[in-house]
């Protein structure tokens, strides 16, 4: 009964019909490509066990395309006026609520109380690296995640070092999961077309680090320091953490590594080598 939404002409009608403005600024490009939402919903590997957290439904594109699989679906999504759109385009699916909120300020744990859950969206692009390292450094038991992103911040996320795309981004999404990009969508496959490419990638959160850490939050700063002046020998870039030369120097002797080097050419494991070096030196 329910026609498949992730068509350009239903797409269209929806518009139509509600009369709807898509905000640029919220970034509202809606999927009409149904091949792209089976495939994200395929990547997800998804059951009636599952529990899924989608962040900005839009008009029930994707949404719909998670419902069909009987998983238990929990979709976020801000622009008030898509709300009661929502409220039609997937009515009669018991397995799905949609919330009004913003994901970033949101309590997700007040909403989703399932001991585990997969994150599936497609991400508006004006804030996807807040809501990744949101959603990552929330400590939510979030098993894995499907995202539509920018091609360009889909290869940032999988970047090794050495090049200009590994940057901190690389390192905490590398340091929290497995990410592996899946394919390319091209702007076509939206209403209205993004100026830039996509791609959907796949993060699997790891359950165990993949770097031992004595402090985790020294590693963050190190990496914070060594990428905030990418240009800088680490010696140099590492002042930005308010440590003194002397005791950058010794951190980096400690950890074996050559202060003339810049961050961006840095394993997590010697991220890491340095951050132990800290630990010991501060006790
Ligand atoms: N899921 C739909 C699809 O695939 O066609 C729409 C995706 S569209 C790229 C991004 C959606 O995220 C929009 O509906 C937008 O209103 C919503 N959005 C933007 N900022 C948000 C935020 N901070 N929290 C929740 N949703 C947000």
């Amino acid at each position: 009964i329910h026609p498949t939404i992730a068509k350009k002409d239903v797409t269209l009608h929806i518009i139509k019909t509600f009369g709807l403005g898509m905000s640029k600024k919220l970034g509202q490009n809606f999927l009409i490509d149904e091949q792209v939402v089976n495939s994200i919903v395929t990547a997800a590997h998804l059951s009636s066990a599952d529990t899924v957290l989608e962040i900005g439904p839009g008009i029930g594109t994707l949404t719909q395309g998670l419902a069909e699989t009987s998983a238990q679906i929990v979709s976020v999504e801000l622009d008030v006026k898509l709300i009661q759109v929502l409220a039609k385009t997937l009515e009669g699916y018991q397995n799905v609520r949609v919330v009004h909120g913003d994901i970033l300020k949101f309590d997700i744990s007040r909403e989703i109380t399932a001991e585990r859950y997969k994150v599936v969206a497609n991400l508006p692009y004006y804030i996807t690296t807040p809501i990744i390292m949101h959603l990552l450094e929330s400590r939510l038991p979030i098993e894995l995640l499907v995202t539509m992103v920018q091609k360009e911040v889909a290869e940032r996320m999988v970047a090794a070092p050495g090049g200009k795309d590994y940057g901190a981004l690389s390192v905490a999404v590398q340091y929290y999961t497995q990410p592996e990009i899946l394919f390319n969508v091209p702007p076509q496959s939206f209403i209205p077309s993004p100026a830039v490419e996509s791609a959907v990638i796949r993060c699997t959160v790891r359950n165990v680090p993949p770097v031992a850490l004595q402090e985790e939050k020294l590693f963050f700063r190190v990496v914070k320091g060594a990428f905030a002046q990418r240009r800088k020998t680490l010696s140099n870039a590492l002042k930005t953490t308010g440590l003194d030369k002397a005791a950058i120097g010794w951190m980096l002797s400690q950890a074996a590594i050559d202060p003339q080097r810049r961050g961006e050419t840095l394993s997590l494991q010697e991220f890491a080598d340095i951050a132990n070096a800290w630990s010991t030196y501060k006790n």
